[in-house]
C-alpha cells in the first residue's frame, strides 16, 4: 500500500448487467453528434472533426437513483445518449479495429448546466462547470459488447414525465462510434476503464424537480432518474 496522505478516492464504477462492477476511469464525451441537435443548438452539422469534453468519473450517478438539482444554475437540460466502455486500451486505433476496444454499451445522459455552457461558449471559456459537475452523469447498467454487436443503429429516446422529448437513432450518428473511437485516440491514448457518451440527438430542454426521466436505447438497456 502507497504511503498516501489522505485516504485514497473511492473507485467509481458502473453495474454490470448479470452481477459486478466495470471501474471507471474517464468519461469523455462527444458534442454535436447529431445533425439536428447541432442545429438546435445553433450549430452547422456540416462533418467538422468530432469534438470533445470531460467529466470528471465521480460524476456518475448509477442504479437509477435520484438525481440533486445541481447548484448555481436555472436551466438543467437532459442529454440522452448511447455510452460505450472501452474494455482495451490504446493510441492510434484504426477504425476497422476500434469496435474490438470495447468492453460493451449502456445508456446515459449527459446532464448540462445550459445557462453555465451557453456563458462559458460566449466568452470562450471552458465548459467545465456547465457539464462536468456533481452527479451530471447518471448511468444505466452495461452490458457486454458481444450483446450488442452492431452501435451503427438502434433507437434511442426519453421521455420525461411519460411524454417523449428526445427520440432519433443510433443511424443519425454524424460520427459513429468505431470512428469516434478512432478519432479520440489519436488525441489521448484511451485506456480500460474509460467511458464514451457518444452524444445526444435533438429535442434537449430543461428539467424541473419532480420530473422523472426514463431514456432507452434498442437493444442496450434503460435508465431512470428524478430530479429531486
Ligand atoms: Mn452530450
Amino acid at each position: 500500500m502507497p504511503d498516501y496522505v489522505i485516504a485514497p478516492p473511492a473507485i467509481a464504477a458502473v453495474p454490470v448487467e448479470g452481477g459486478g462492477l466495470f471501474p471507471v476511469r474517464r468519461i469523455f464525451c462527444v458534442g454535436r453528434n447529431y445533425a439536428e441537435h447541432a442545429r438546435e443548438m445553433g450549430a452547422d452539422p456540416d462533418r467538422e472533426p468530432p469534438f470533445f469534453f470531460a467529466k470528471p468519473a465521480d460524476a456518475l450517478l448509477t442504479g437509477d437513483a435520484d438525481m440533486p438539482y445541481p447548484p448555481m444554475s436555472n436551466s438543467l437540460h437532459h442529454e440522452m445518449e448511447l455510452v460505450v466502455a472501452i474494455g482495451t486500451g490504446g493510441a492510434d486505433i484504426a477504425e476497422a479495429d476500434a469496435l474490438g476496444h470495447v468492453w460493451g454499451y449502456t445508456v446515459g445522459l449527459d446532464m448540462t448546466r445550459r445557462d453555465l455552457q451557453n456563458a462559458a461558449k460566449k466568452e470562450g471559456k471552458p465548459w467545465d462547470m456547465g457539464k462536468g459537475f456533481d452527479h451530471s452523469a447518471p448511468i444505466g447498467t452495461l452490458i457486454p459488447a458481444a450483446k450488442f454487436p452492431d452501435p451503427t443503429k438502434g433507437r434511442i429516446a426519453l421521455t420525461v414525465n411519460g411524454a417523449i422529448r428526445q427520440e432519433s437513432d443510433l443511424s443519425k450518428l454524424i460520427w459513429s462510434v468505431a470512428e469516434t473511437i478512432a478519432y479520440l485516440s489519436r488525441l489521448v491514448r484511451l485506456a480500460p476503464g474509460d467511458l464514451i457518451y457518444t452524444g445526444t440527438p435533438e429535442g434537449v430542454a430543461a428539467v424541473v424537480r419532480g420530473d422523472v426521466l426514463e431514456g432507452m436505447v434498442e437493444g442496450v438497456g434503460r435508465i431512470r432518474t428524478k430530479i429531486v
